[in-house]
């Protein structure tokens, strides 16, 4: 059973691993069936550890680091010290970053403390120790990762939100970032593409992007406010009035930062349209899985 869609256009480069996982091959129940891959969204922890092995097997993959998502525009430097809020380009929807470990003092992170956590996060679903305990696995709170470290995977949970996946060919160097509709307000990827530049010296000419498997504009139906708020930064192709395409959002404000069209390729597939394959949390009212999209420096 196929577990994982590989994304074509930047595994072709030749220097990444990336893909986003199907709802197949699991062993989770309705309404999580069956390859649900997150502990925050109340399915059945045992199960969610079943399906992460099933995934780690699949892929290959050894680790996957990522975050406590809340829809900010914080982008976490893997390889680095710190995490990065960014002065996103719309203030008002920055949200301050914080640890998400209770009682954890230390803001600076190393790729020696990640490890670490990672291998305790592993040892910790055999021992059943992260049952209840939605997140506890995760390092930072946050909605981008990026990194230019071989063999350090970056993951991003989504069920209609854009997860946008940067390489920038050249150094080379990675970035995900989750960008729903508050995360492409708040211009997340383009944070994170910041971000990179500052830490890696990654230029947006020499990035190649693709915005995943997500609700499309056919699905997208929202509050004529946030169509005018869209309109305002993106102009008016980002919407019909009555739908909304958050892909179009975040083609508008990469090539604003550099990125030429050419070099960011979308999904075709709706994950509304698509439930057969994708999880998604507006065609299923709210109570459904998550993909886990990822990408890896080979
Ligand atoms: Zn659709």
């Amino acid at each position: 059973m196929k577990t994982c869609h590989p994304i074509q256009t930047l595994e072709a480069t030749g220097i990444v691993n990336a893909g986003i996982t199907l709802r197949h091959g699991g062993v989770s129940r309705a309404p999580y069936a069956s390859l649900n891959l997150a502990h925050h969204v109340d399915d059945d922890a045992s199960a969610v550890t079943a399906n992460r092995q099933i995934f780690f097997q699949h892929t290959g993959l050894v680790d996957v680091l990522y975050c406590r998502q809340i829809h900010s525009a914080c982008v976490i430097d893997v390889d680095g010290e710190s995490v990065h809020t960014g002065e996103a380009a719309n203030p008002a929807m920055t949200i301050t970053c914080r640890d998400s470990e209770a009682g954890s003092a230390d803001a600076t992170l190393t790729l020696g403390n990640l490890r670490q956590s990672v291998r305790h996060y592993m040892s910790g679903i055999k021992s059943g120790q992260h049952r209840h305990a939605p997140y506890s696995d995760s390092i930072k709170t946050g909605d981008a990762l990026v990194s230019a470290q071989r063999g350090v995977a970056l993951g991003i949970f989504t069920a209609d939100c854009v997860p946008v996946f940067i390489l920038d060919i050249a150094t080379p160097a990675i970035g995900i970032a989750h960008a729903g509709w508050r995360g492409t307000l708040s211009r997340v990827a383009v944070n994170a593409l910041a971000r990179m530049k500052t830490r890696f010296g990654t230029i947006a000419e020499n990035c190649l992007i693709h915005l995943g498997p997500s609700i499309q504009k056919c699905c997208y139906t929202v509050s004529p406010e946030l169509i005018t708020q869209f309109a305002e930064h993106f102009g008016s192709t980002v919407h019909d009035k009555k739908h909304l395409s958050l892909q179009t959002a975040n083609i508008r404000q990469l090539v604003e930062a550099g990125v030429p069209a050419a070099s960011i390729s979308v999904s075709p597939f709706c994950t509304a349209c698509c439930t057969d394959n994708f999880y998604s949390h507006r065609a299923e009212r709210e109570i459904t899985g998550r993909m886990l999209s990822f990408i890896e420096l080979r």
